[in-house]
């Protein structure tokens, strides 16, 4: 049977809008040696902006955003925003989408430098270093531009990493398809003041990131992953606690977790790993 204990738990835990899948859960998270945060959507905002349009004729801009269109990626969306209503018809026969990389619409590659990168496409690498996200495009091989956009990061972000380190956690690290050059940026952000040292790892395809967490476990440690959704299913599910952003969260990802926080605060971990030591203190 279940001690008591554990429904206090789960109940003072949903008061917070944080719901616990399971009394195992509330042990484990109270447990953990890293916690493992996506960036978009999860640390960020998620609410991109089009900053700058560098180098994409008129026309290809035009079928980038009807690419695009079909999309529910957050970047998808704000180059749709950007564009305006009335999107030009496209051949969706011709439409592939590469998870945590971009779309393809027939011989065009839309998403990061990475993807034009892994399709020998050339261009000017003094963009890999730039810390903001970039869509790049190509058509037939060759560099035509690219899309800055901008996502900032959620208010309780910077908080994160005292408030874990509070709760006795370890590790704490940043996965994400975004560019290398970025992470960078908001780890050097997040490591200020020194109150934990965090470690961020950009340019990660949706598998890349299921084999750190992977490595991770093989070390030994008890991980749980923090996630929004998009394209996060698979380490949600490998995680000892898989954690989904349910507020703005994709369907998939709240079926998947074993804690759903209903807020869009990353900074609600905190209180889950909290709620769960109060509760082992009171069961055993
Ligand atoms: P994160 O791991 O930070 O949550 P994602 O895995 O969702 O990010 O996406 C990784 C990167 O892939 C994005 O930063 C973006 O550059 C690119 N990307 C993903 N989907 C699209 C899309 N529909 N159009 C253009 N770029 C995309
Ligand atoms: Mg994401």
């Amino acid at each position: 049977s279940i001690p008591l204990g554990y429904f206090g738990g789960i109940g003072a835990a949903s008061k917070r809008g944080i719901l616990f899948k399971g009394s195992n859960y509330l042990d484990a998270i109270a447990n953990l040696d890293a916690v493992v945060f996506d960036k978009t959507g999860t640390l960020t905002t998620g609410e991109f902006k089009v900053q700058q349009v560098v180098g994409i004729s008129e026309d290809d801009m035009a079928v980038v955003a009807a690419a695009e269109s079909f999309s529910s990626h957050p970047i998808a969306s704000a180059i749709t925003r950007y564009a305006g209503k009335d999107n030009m018809s496209i051949d969706d026969s011709l439409l592939r989408n590469i998870p945590g990389a971009g779309v393809a619409y027939g011989n065009m590659l839309i998403g990061t430098l990475k993807l034009l990168r892994d399709n020998g496409v050339d261009y000017d690498k003094s963009l890999n270093s730039i810390p903001e996200t970039i869509v790049a495009v190509a058509k037939e091989g060759q560099f035509k531009g690219y899309i800055l956009l901008a996502d900032t990061p959620k208010s309780d972000t910077a908080n994160l990493p005292l408030r874990l380190k509070r709760q006795g956690i370890g590790m704490m690290q940043i996965l994400s398809g975004d560019k290398q050059a970025l992470i960078d940026k908001l780890v050097s952000d997040l490591n200020k003041g020194g109150k934990m040292h965090v470690t961020g790892f950009g340019d990660l395809l949706p598998q890349d990131k299921v084999s750190h967490i992977s490595a991770l476990k093989e070390q030994g440690k008890k991980v749980a992953f923090v996630g929004d959704g998009i394209n996060d299913a698979p380490v949600l599910a490998l995680s000892d606690v898989g954690v989904a952003m349910g507020a703005m969260g994709s369907d998939m990802a709240v079926e998947t977790a074993d804690v759903v926080i209903q807020t869009d605060e990353p900074g609600k971990v905190a209180e889950a790993v909290a709620i769960g030591k109060r509760t082992r203190r009171i069961v055993y």
